[in-house]
């Protein structure tokens, strides 16, 4: 907990309040949804070198109200029992937000990654995934994991090994069993990307409306909008290399934990994933000026502060600083509740984590049909398609006598291959939630905020759902 500030799941716990008593539900059905259902705390001997250590691990499963449950697992020395609570209750908000059939959980394991040696790490997930096995919190049917803070494709690798060595061939869906995966381990081109690219669409849309710009004394567009970004791990690069690339917006700051690197001209994200990958760290990259002062990040004069490192990062000490009118929540619970009532009063636009960074659920849901099908998304059609374009452009041909040209005739007539589904089924999804959340902020009355209108749409989803199944017995 930081000094002046709630935890994180305090600060979840009070955003879901401040929603439910706006929605119609009975109370004892809001109670239901609120808790979380099953805590799975876990330690565990792994011998590193040669010393034992015990392990201590979580995995929670929020809410069975869609099955199977789902959400990430954290590396971190931070991790606790709440922090797990807080991020499983927010996966099954922005499951239901994004349409995405499956109930909310979450894993963490508290260790520092940047400690041990990837084989130790590949020790530990082992052992980890074989505790979630003994006690059933893992399987494509009942529980699925998928990359968090400090996690990525290869400890999913390890993850999907592991089970199918207990699976023992048997299970015939076993590759559904966790997300994230390389794609040549069952994985889905456009998952490492999926929550920044997710984080662009939202951002773009919430940038598209020339109104609320206004009132933010903002043009609209996201093209020359200035962004700082804390954490240049996965989602941070992933939002500053598209947001750059396909949104011409100017990247002004990246912050990491040992300090912020900034051009007010804009850095180029290509040249520092570049620096980093040689150098190891961000700092010192060429044509920019490096700031180690803590926070330095936040102050920065910018349009839009884009969080995508850990939780409680603005909080009562610091929230008065934000030059901002668009503060961005790539990663889950950057704001403290009582730093979220200062930044409301000062009409500050925030894009609430439930929404913003639900890309990396999306996508998983995608590689969940995908390892379900047994089939690569496009494999079927994309042939079909093309064959038929090129039939109809034969046809204006002949008919108009006119011919297209070969570079116009290759991008009309190509089809679609899996890279390009999953990115348009995530930009439907982006624009379709983000929709239906600004609506319910702009219909409602006394709904304050984007967050709380985007409680309210999951809310009622989730809600509807426990409607219709009843209570047994
Ligand atoms: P990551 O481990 O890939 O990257 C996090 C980065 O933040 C690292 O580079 C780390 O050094 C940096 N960092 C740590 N402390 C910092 C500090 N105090 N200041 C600046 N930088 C700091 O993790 P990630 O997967 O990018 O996750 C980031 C956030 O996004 C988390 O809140 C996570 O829950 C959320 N998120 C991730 C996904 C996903 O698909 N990976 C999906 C949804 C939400």
């Amino acid at each position: 907990m930081t000094s002046s500030n709630q935890s994180f799941y305090e600060t979840t716990l009070k955003n879901f309040d401040q929603a439910a008593v706006l929605t119609k539900w009975p109370k004892g059905l809001l109670a239901q949804i609120r808790e979380c259902n099953a805590v799975y705390q876990m330690r565990f001997p792994v011998k590193v070198g040669q010393h034992y250590e015990v392990i201590e691990a979580y995995r929670v499963q929020h809410s069975q109200h869609r099955q199977p449950t789902k959400g990430g697992i954290r590396y971190s020395s931070m991790v606790d029992q709440e922090e797990v609570m807080a991020l499983a209750s927010l996966m099954t908000y922005k499951c239901a937000i994004v349409d995405v059939p499956f109930g909310g959980a979450k894993g963490g394991i508290k260790i520092s990654p940047r400690k041990y040696t990837k084989d130790a790490l590949q020790k530990i997930t082992r052992r980890y995934t074989v505790e979630l096995i003994k006690k059933g919190f893992i399987g494509p049917s009942v529980d699925v994991p998928a990359p968090d803070y400090g996690t990525g494709e290869r400890e999913m690798a390890w993850i999907l090994d592991t089970y199918q060595t207990f699976s023992r061939g048997s299970e015939i869906d076993a590759a559904g069993c966790v997300t994230g995966k390389p794609v040549r381990q069952n994985g889905i081109r456009g998952r490492t990307e999926a929550t920044g690219r997710g984080v662009y669409y939202g951002l773009r849309e919430a940038c598209d409306h020339a109104n609320d710009m206004k009132a933010l004394g903002l043009t609209p567009g996201i093209a020359g909008k200035r962004l700082v970004i804390q954490g240049f791990g996965n989602v941070g690069t992933h939002t500053a290399l598209i947001a750059q690339k396909e949104g011409d917006a100017k990247i002004v700051a990246i912050a990491e934990y040992n300090g912020t690197i900034y051009n007010p001209d804009g850095i180029d994200i290509e040249a520092l994933i570049k620096h980093k990958a040689n150098t190891h760290t961000i700092l010192n990259m060429k044509g920019t000026k490096t700031i180690h002062k803590k926070d330095g990040w936040l102050s920065l004069d910018c349009d839009i502060l884009v969080p995508a490192a850990l939780e409680n990062q603005i909080h009562m000490g610091n929230v008065n600083k934000i030059k901002a009118r668009i503060i961005a929540e790539a990663a889950n619970g950057p704001i403290t509740a009582g730093a979220e009532d200062v930044l409301v009063k000062k009409r500050t636009m925030i894009l609430p984590d439930m929404y913003l960074n639900a890309g990396g659920v999306t996508v998983s849901y995608f590689e969940w049909l995908k390892n379900l099908s047994h089939m690569r998304f496009g494999r079927m059609d994309k042939r079909f398609n093309q064959n038929t374009y090129v039939n109809i452009i034969d046809a204006v041909e002949r008919l108009t006598e006119k011919k297209i040209g070969k570079k116009e005739k290759r991008l009309i007539t190509r089809g679609a291959d899996e890279i390009d589904l999953v990115r348009s089924g995530l930009e439907e999804t982006m624009v379709n939630a983000y929709d239906a959340i600004r609506d319910t902020y702009k219909r409602r009355q006394k709904v304050p905020d984007l967050r709380t209108a985007a409680f309210i749409v999951a809310l009622d989803k989730v809600a509807n759902d426990y409607m219709a199944m009843g209570v047994f017995p």
